[in-house]
């Protein structure tokens, strides 16, 4: 069992008790816990920080023994970290997993090439394997391409779309079926503030779970950095040395998610325990059952060209609109991918691209048609 660190030589003899770490009580103070504002030495910090991972990983059983597991790797300092305490955890405590780093490289020039060269040396340094995969090479677009077809506006909506299944084909080409990403507390606090602030039940229903298994995906996601404070990775990263890419993405984050951050940050300087209590507050929350009719109906009654052979549900909003859901093991007809539509979101986003390929849109506020109306309509679609 795996003990906090001692005080080896009592060197704290002549501090005064007020710059004594509060928890070990030898050694002297240097850190401001940004969780709880505790003063504590380094030693300590580290314990506190590595034990409450590993205490989240334990109690959410994240992991079984023999488990092969990617690691998100972007060379920033979240995925770093977390490449870095979890080779650690799993020596201390023997998960018995099997680590592999899976980077995506979005083709992003002077970004990330940047932090890729960072994984590679991480490769080195953690001695873990490493898989890069590419938008160029999946879908034969590169970030740079796409923002110059469809403008900045929406590059984080191509790119979230595109990387979910780059990862998840990353982790299949690697016979892995579970990736753990670097997301931490303040990050998820701030999905939950954004999911409140646009009445996105939906989404705010699964926005603290800290593992997802959808239907659209065969890889679960897990995120073992959930009640990890940035301030503390940072702080983590910098005085064990760790080597990460700090340099933010060339295309700004979304404005709103830029807005609820902002917020976060400001509740946070008053209140430093508001990130961990949003989080609560969401896991907390009971939502109103779903108001639906269900019919299921075979697809024999329905036209063959829209609908395959197998059986699908009808689902009739409140609101008067219709899904298809499609169940489990469906396929998108185009690249293969799970989807529960018949052209998948990456596919319907690469048909709105390849029209606009020619003409290069700068300003997709005025216009009605192409990359930026595959967006809108994408949004209406039901997944
Ligand atoms: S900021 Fe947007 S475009 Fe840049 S890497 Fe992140 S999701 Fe992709
Ligand atoms: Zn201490
Ligand atoms: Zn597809």
């Amino acid at each position: 069992m795996y003990q906090p660190p001692s005080d080896p030589v009592n060197k704290a003899k002549h501090l005064k008790t007020s710059q004594l770490c509060e928890l070990c009580h030898s050694r002297k103070a240097v850190i401001k816990r940004p969780k709880n504002l505790m003063k504590i030495c380094k030693e300590c910090f580290y314990y506190v920080f590595e034990t409450e991972i590993h205490n989240t990983i334990v109690s959410n059983n994240l992991f079984y023994k023999g488990e092969r597991v990617a690691v998100g790797a972007s060379g920033g300092k979240d995925s770093t970290v977390l490449a870095y305490v979890l080779k650690l955890l799993n020596e201390r405590h023997q998960y018995g997993i099997e680590i592999v780093l899976l980077s995506i490289d979005e083709g992003i020039v002077g970004y990330r090439d940047d932090s890729l060269a960072t994984v590679k040396r991480n490769q080195k340094q953690y001695e873990l394997p490493l898989e890069i995969v590419s938008y160029r090479d999946l879908y034969n677009w590169t970030m740079d391409e796409i923002v110059a077809c469809a403008g900045v506006r929406n590059s984080c909506t191509y790119c979230g779309v595109f990387r979910r299944q780059a990862l998840d084909r990353g982790a299949n080409k690697l016979n892995i079926a579970h990736v753990v990403t670097g997301h931490n507390a303040d990050d998820m606090a701030e999905t939950v503030l954004m999911n409140i602030l646009r009445g996105d039940v939906a989404r705010l229903e699964k926005s603290t779970a800290i593992m997802t298994i959808s239907a659209g995906s065969p890889v679960k996601r897990s995120k073992p950095f959930k009640y990890s404070y940035q301030k503390e990775i940072v702080l983590y990263a910098h005085y064990k040395k760790l080597d990460y890419f700090s340099t933010e993405c060339t295309y700004a984050p979304e404005a709103f998610r830029g807005t609820a951050r902002e917020l976060m940050k400001n509740l946070e300087a008053i209140r430093p325990s508001c990130i961990i209590d949003i989080i609560h507050s969401g896991e907390n929350l009971v939502l109103k059952p779903k108001k639906q009719k269900k019919q299921t109906v075979k697809s024999k009654n329905v036209k063959k060209t829209e609908l395959n052979t197998q059986e699908q549900e009808l689902e009739v909003r409140t609101d008067g609109t219709v899904s298809l859901n499609f169940k489990d093991g469906n396929r998108c007809e185009r690249c293969g991918y799970l989807s529960s539509n018949k052209i998948c979101k990456a596919c319907t986003l690469l048909e709105g691209l390849a029209a606009n390929r020619a003409k290069v849109q700068l300003d997709l506020d005025t216009s009605t048609d192409g990359a930026a109306k595959v967006v809108r309509d994408l949004e209406k679609l039901s997944f």
